[in-house]
């Protein structure tokens, strides 16, 4: 366990009903610190059988939280905003010991997954309903929005804190109640939140948080009727198992899946602006964002400065455990992601890729990946096809616009995608023409609350944060009503 300056902070029990609860028949599993091996901490290894409960308690719960006006649940939601800020520090440490990344990111996370707690707070007011002229004089048309229910959240790994927030802050703020199962290698920040939001005075049941076996809590959260909609932020695999799943009651589902970023940087560039978007998108979190630039298609003309620049800024990270003075590379979340890395490199290199800097296990062993930068990428190399989630950037070398445009859209995948140019013809040509939900202009780093979040194609359905947010956690209700 990190040393917290709240000890309540860490919780190792889940959240049902707001008691701090074991699991039926005791057992639990392990956390482990990416960057040692040890674990810090067991927390309950739960299946079908406390999910149902945890669903019944936030159905039980429903009724009064969303007869709350708006304005009151927005108190309480600012009230666990300026909780989770107040216990930033204790916070970050509790996700740095457990995912791995640098403490300055994990800060950097924690702000940002506070962000949406404050957001929609405020856009809990403002959900507003519609108007409509009626075709018969003795008609008055009506639109209302209601929440939709009891919603199941399921987060991954890679932001313990903020991919919770972003759906709770919005489900909460629109009257729903929720269960979350999170990642079972980061359950302690989830439990942490869920500790906070009860001090802020989150009712009992309508915030539960489940740990342990994730088919098994899957299961019961997706065939469960009373869950009215599925947020999931993972894999595409499973993703698409999970709304399978959901068909059989026909619920709601919100899907952010996998990346395949392309970052087009164009021979008319600001290099070091390019050089300074690869940094914060490639290598942030080590790698492991579905926003991370996958695929870094770079112009005939400025390739070889490109990968010049790139390599000698790639050199001054520094790799560590996250909570090491300076470090800016932490550990890969385990051995698993690290052999994917890796045999993406290897593959790479088959193939008559070359290694620029990097390349291989960081002397630290364990889970720690040397920054990499390959150049002499081409098409049939594995890691221009599938999302690396680790800290290597691949550079392929293209002619023309239209060839880039091509190979970016040539994927299942279409989250983000990244281009830099200074020709404004240019960059409204490529950004319209880009399959993908969201595009960095001339920026590596675009996630915030106020902009909507979410993919096209097989990387997802729905859009989080912005004032799109709040709608995937709302129906439409129709009123028709005949005048006396
Ligand atoms: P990653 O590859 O990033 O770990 P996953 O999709 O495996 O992505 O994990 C994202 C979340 O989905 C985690 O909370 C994980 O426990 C959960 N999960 C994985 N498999 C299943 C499943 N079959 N049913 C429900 N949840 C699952």
């Amino acid at each position: 366990m990190p040393s917290l300056a709240d000890k309540a902070l860490f919780r190792d029990r889940a959240f049902i009903d707001g008691n701090w609860v074991a699991a039926d028949d005791g057992a639990t599993f392990a956390v482990d610190d990416p960057a040692t091996g040890n674990a810090i901490g067991h927390v309950p290894m739960m299946g079908e059988v406390e999910t149902r409960r945890a669903i019944a308690a936030a159905q039980a719960a429903l009724p009064a939280w969303r007869a709350r006006t708006a304005k009151e649940r927005a108190t309480v939601l600012r009230a666990w905003f300026d909780l989770i800020l107040a216990s930033q520090e204790d916070l970050a440490r509790l996700l740095t010991a457990e995912q791995g990344k640098p403490l300055a990111e994990a800060r950097g996370e924690v702000a940002y997954a506070a962000s949406f707690i404050e957001w929609f707070a405020e856009e809990a007011k403002r959900v507003y309903g519609d108007t409509i002229p009626a075709p018969r004089p003795e008609n008055r048309l009506i639109v209302i929005k209601q929440p939709v229910g009891v919603v199941a959240a399921i987060t991954p790994w890679n932001f313990p804190a903020a991919m919770i927030t972003r759906k709770v802050g919005p489900a909460l703020a629109a009257g729903c109640t929720v269960v979350v199962k999170p990642a079972e290698a980061t359950p302690f920040t989830a439990l942490a939140l869920a500790e906070l939001g009860c001090r802020a005075g989150v009712p009992a049941g309508v915030l539960n948080v489940v740990t342990g076996v994730p088919e098994r809590i899957g299961g019961e959260l997706t065939a469960n009727p009373a869950v009215r909609k599925l947020s999931f932020t993972g894999s595409t695999r499973v993703g698409k198992a999970l709304m399978a799943q959901c068909a059989g009651t026909v619920k709601k589902v919100g899907l952010e899946l996998g990346g395949n970023a392309p970052f087009i940087v164009f021979d008319d560039a600001d290099l070091d602006q390019a050089v300074a978007g690869v940094l914060a998108s490639k290598f942030r979190n080590a790698g492991q964002t579905c926003v991370c630039a996958n695929r870094i298609l770079v112009q005939d003309g400025v390739y070889d400065r490109f990968a010049e620049r790139l390599a000698a800024a790639v050199a001054g990270f520094r790799v560590g455990a996250g909570v090491g003075d300076g470090v800016t590379i932490g550990p890969l979340i385990n051995a698993a992601a690290v052999d994917k890395a890796l045999g993406h490199v290897a593959d790479a290199v088959a193939k008559g890729g070359r290694v620029l800097i990097g390349g291989g296990r960081h002397a630290l062993g364990g889970n720690f990946v040397e920054p990499t930068v390959l150049t002499g990428v081409t098409a049939a190399m594995v890691v221009m096809r599938e999302e690396t989630f680790g800290p290597v950037a691949p550079l392929f070398r293209f002619a023309i616009e239209a060839e880039a445009i091509g190979m970016a859209n040539d994927s299942d995948a279409g989250l983000a995608a990244y281009l830099f140019s200074r020709d404004i013809g240019r960059i409204w040509r490529v950004a319209e023409a880009l399959e993908c939900g969201m595009v960095g202009i001339n920026e590596g780093v675009f996630s915030n609350e106020v902009a909507p979040f979410g993919g096209v194609k097989e990387s997802g359905i729905g859009r989080e944060g912005s004032r799109y947010g709040i709608e995937e956690y709302l129906d439409i209700k129709y009123l028709c009503l005949r005048l006396p």
